[in-house]
């Protein structure tokens, strides 16, 4: 069973997908249940990765990447995250904001930025969340002041990929005060050793915890004035539009997660005996398993239908959130459905069936919570 069928996949993003498989099988797989014991950032796999050019690949050529495109990292993602979520997050989010640079940026910002990532010298990172704000993005208070002719932020940021790991971030401050709630804000290029930049680790995750997160404290940062991003005071909109890219990617997150559930509910179901036969002969396993497929399935054809209309940008923040939401709750209903296929063996932490399940409660949340993504469906469809 090859629930990851390539029939779907635009042609043309095939071969990287079989790249990102047989990356995932020799390096991820074999690394996941130490990976999430251990919590620990995963530097070796993220070398390999590098070495095999499927990190941060999607900057454009002309700064050193593949420019790969929005299927082809869609089609990375779905791999990975079958793999291992945790593993796969950091490997994906070791680029996570330079699509907002080479979007936005200037011609110096792309070279002095970007080529790093996309050479595999540097990790960068998005930082918008905060302690106090998640969800509401015109309603961050972290600051951004010009100052003698730089950029002074002021403020904190919370759940940060990387905000340890990396060389530089993409932040999302508020630079205005005006009616408009939506034009007060701009992005910036922070690199993490500026003076007045504090990033300590989150407290331990129960999923995903080969990935790394960050609490950021912000006290009179100072950053050059050429690293505002774009034009002032276009940062929410900015954001808008990259968040629909992304989100087209953690739908794949989601139906890597229920691939890996699904797959391992099978082999489970088709192996133990209960009253005398496979617990895979009774029928009300085979309609568990036959739904787990059918939201599988629906979730994938709605993902990718989805990755066209956002890359023929065409209504893209509906569709967007549509995959988003159905792709990552289908991760939660088909691991909770795996779960109890698993009987007692499904609460062993050793299980894969028990990391899928703690890793799919946090594709749900990022990337916009899905009850954000319910007010942009009904709003935008
Ligand atoms: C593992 C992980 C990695 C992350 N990585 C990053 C990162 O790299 N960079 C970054 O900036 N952020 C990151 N985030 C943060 C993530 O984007 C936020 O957690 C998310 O946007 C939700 O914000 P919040 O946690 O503050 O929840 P809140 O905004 O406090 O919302 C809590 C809950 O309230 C409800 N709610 C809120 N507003 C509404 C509404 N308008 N309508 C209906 N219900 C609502 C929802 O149920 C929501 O889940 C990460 C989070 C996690 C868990």
């Amino acid at each position: 069973m090859d629930l990851l069928d390539a029939r779907i996949v635009p042609e043309y993003a095939r071969d990287v997908k079989e790249e990102a498989r047989a990356f995932a099988a020799e390096y991820i797989a074999p690394n996941a249940a130490e990976a999430f014991e251990r919590g620990e950032y995963p530097w070796e796999i993220l070398e390999a990765g590098q070495e095999a050019n499927l990190i941060a690949q999607d900057i454009p050529e002309k700064y050193g990447g593949r420019g790969l495109s929005l299927h082809e990292t869609l089609a990375i993602a779905e791999e990975f995250f079958k793999a291992d979520a945790g593993i796969a997050l950091t490997l994906q989010l070791a680029s996570f904001g330079c699509e907002l640079v080479y979007e936005y940026g200037s011609e110096e910002q792309k070279e002095t930025f970007l080529r790093p990532v996309a050479e595999n010298e540097q990790i960068s990172g998005l930082a918008v969340s905060e302690p106090q704000t998640g969800s509401d993005l015109a309603g961050m208070t972290t600051t951004a002041e010009k100052r003698d002719g730089e950029w002074v932020l002021n403020g904190e940021k919370y759940w940060v990929g990387n905000a340890v790991e990396a060389d530089w971030l993409t932040i999302y401050a508020k630079t205005g005060d005006g009616d408009d709630r939506y034009g007060n804000y701009s992005l910036f290029i922070l690199p993490t050793d500026a003076p007045g930049y504090e990033a300590e680790h989150i407290p331990e995750k129960m999923g995903m915890r080969a990935s790394k997160q960050g609490h950021i404290v912000l006290d009179d940062c100072r950053i050059p004035e050429a690293n505002l991003v774009g034009v002032e005071g276009a940062g929410f909109y900015m954001l808008a539009e990259f968040f629909n890219h992304g989100r087209i990617v953690v739908s794949g997150h989601g139906l890597g997660l229920a691939a890996a559930a699904i797959e391992e509910a099978w082999e489970f179901t088709h192996d133990r005996q209960a009253f005398g036969r496979d617990v895979s002969e009774f029928q009300a396993v085979q309609h568990d398993l036959a739904d787990m497929r059918l939201e599988f399935e629906a979730a994938r054809s709605l993902t990718w239908r989805a990755a066209d209309m956002v890359a023929e940008q065409e209504n893209s923040g509906f569709w967007a959130a549509m995959a988003k939401t159905k792709a990552t709750e289908t991760a939660v209903s088909v691991a909770e459905r795996a779960m109890n296929l698993h009987g007692g063996r499904s609460v062993l932490s050793e299980r894969r069936i028990a990391r899928v399940y703690r890793d799919v409660r946090i594709p749900v949340i990022y990337e916009g919570a899905n009850a954000i993504q319910r007010n942009l469906i009904y709003r935008q469809g």
